[in-house]
């Protein structure tokens, strides 16, 4: 018996040595192999801030192309007739691709597709940039954005339409 209580008194001896020991060792660090450490925890925050950057480059990219098309100021959703279809507007320039309807005056999308304008007085459909219409010779010649400044009053050469 007391062999036996004399293994257990110094398995007990070495685990409180153990323990001793790494609490020596948490309580007591060693310095160097701390600062050895250093780069291994800045590397996950480095790594994180890339992350968050490239996080952000990712949602910019998702957002450029929206941003794209709406990037001409202005621009407004083209309204649909009773089937759905998109109903393009007589006499400001739109995109039948980007279904938006955009400022007098402008000829292109942002992306550089010409822009179309169907004439206020002939209905024919024409490119934006065009200003004389080739079939009825009317001339949309309005600059971009006056339309704002001009709330009350018939377009110029719209009278007769409107
Ligand atoms: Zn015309």
């Amino acid at each position: 018996m007391p062999p036996v209580s004399g293994d257990l008194a110094t398995s007990i001896q070495q685990g409180w040595t153990g323990f001793l020991d790494l609490v020596s060792k948490v309580v007591n660090p060693d310095w160097g192999a701390l600062v050895a450490l250093i780069p291994l925890l800045i590397a996950p925050l480095v790594a994180l801030l890339l992350l968050a950057m490239l996080g952000r480059w990712t949602v910019f990219g998702l957002l450029k192309p929206r941003a794209k098309v709406r990037h001409v100021e202005g621009a407004r959703a083209m309204e649909r007739d009773g089937d759905g279809l998109l109903a393009p507007p007589v006499g400001a320039p739109f995109s039948l691709r980007t279904g938006l309807v955009y400022p007098f005056g402008t000829a292109r999308t942002d992306d550089g597709e010409d822009l179309a304008v169907i004439c206020p007085l002939c209905r024919v459909e024409r490119f934006a940039q065009i200003t004389t219409c080739g079939n009825c010779g009317l001339v949309l010649n309005v600059r971009r954005g006056i339309e704002i400044a001009r709330p009350a009053g018939p377009p110029p050469g719209g009278a007769a339409i409107a």
